[in-house]
């Protein structure tokens, strides 16, 4: 299968000390959707800026299609990387422009990216139609709509140009749980008719479970586990991942866990404990975690970074 982003051992150090993201490797491959999770702060929102290289890692690389580093595809030319991926943002309204009618927010893309105007256009409108907005809203202003409609209009700004890698943000947050379905279906939807490829960062864990086929979990910024969705759901293997998920509410009663109470604060990423990062609020903690660094360690499908795997 083809791999569309290449994260390579990616960090990422704020001003010097915040580690926010650590030795991070993650393939984006054609048409699959990746499910990134984990507490605020774990560093999904700055996964998300480096992959769509809005932020440049301090550390590692990014390859696009096997082969370009990314920085030197940006340097090249910034905007063809723009027409293969596009970000939504965490804040849907605050990425439209407050002063901008939508049908010139819209535009803008066919104009900068100097594609053909009427077959923009055309594209323009059939998202729209997609996305089950009327035209009448072109003339709005971004206040004008709602938080769902704003949502929308953000989905169909990024697929304008066609790209086939859609990095999005919390895209439901902040929306009432109906609408949230309304545009996780639709975000499947796009997906399967357009073969788009997404990676999803949200600390919601059940809109992972509906849309991703694969989850990846972080903790401090580094990821502790990933695999196919299902599996992790029913048989989490690290002990973080395990109480990440006993919290999540499951409507389906045979499918309640007890809750896991992690005790302690959350570490900071300015100075992360030794040993497994995790150590100081694992319920499963031994010596050995308190000293020596798990590896991300590949054990039938599924990527754990544990001395002792529950799985
Ligand atoms: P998440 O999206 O999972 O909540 P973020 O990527 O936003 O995580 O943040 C990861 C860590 O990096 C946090 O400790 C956060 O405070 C810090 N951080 C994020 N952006 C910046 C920045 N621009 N400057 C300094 N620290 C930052
Ligand atoms: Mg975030």
């Amino acid at each position: 299968m083809t791999t569309l982003i290449d994260v390579q051992n990616v960090s990422m150090l704020y001003d010097g000390r915040v580690r926010a993201l650590d030795g991070i490797s993650l393939a984006l491959r054609a048409r699959e959707i990746v499910g990134l999770v984990g507490e605020s702060g774990s560093g999904k929102t700055t996964l998300c800026r480096v992959m769509m290289g809005l932020v440049r890692p301090t550390g590692g690389d990014v390859i696009v299609d096997g082969t370009t580093r990314l920085i030197d595809m940006l340097r090249r030319d910034r905007l063809a990387y723009r027409r293969r991926a596009q970000m939504l943002q965490q804040d849907a309204l605050a990425s439209l422009s407050p002063r901008m009618r939508l049908r010139d927010q819209l535009a803008e893309p066919i104009a900068i990216h100097g594609m053909d105007k009427a077959q923009g256009w055309a594209r323009v409108l059939d998202l729209l139609t997609r996305m089950g907005l009327s035209h009448g809203i072109l003339d709005k202003y971004p206040h004008q709509i709602s938080g769902g409609q704003a949502r929308r209009v953000a989905v169909a700004r990024a697929l304008v140009l066609a790209p086939s890698v859609i990095v999005a943000d919390e895209p439901t947050a902040g929306l009432d749980v109906s609408v949230q379905g309304d545009l996780l279906n639709l975000l499947l939807d796009l997906q399967a008719e357009l073969g788009l490829t997404y990676l999803v960062a949200s600390h919601n864990l059940n809109v992972i479970r509906r849309i991703s086929d694969r989850i990846v979990v972080m903790y401090l910024g580094q990821i502790v586990e990933q695999g196919p969705t299902d599996e992790v759901f029913a048989r989490p293997a690290h002990p973080y991942t395990a109480a990440l998920l006993s919290t999540n509410p499951v409507v389906d009663p045979a499918r309640r866990r007890p809750r896991i109470v992690l005790e302690g604060e959350i570490p900071s990423v300015v100075n992360p404990p030794p040993g497994c990062r995790f150590h100081t609020r694992c319920p499963q903690v031994q010596d050995r975690c308190r000293v020596d660094v798990p590896a991300l360690r590949l054990n039938e499908g599924r990527e754990v970074r544990c001395h002792f795997p529950l799985a």
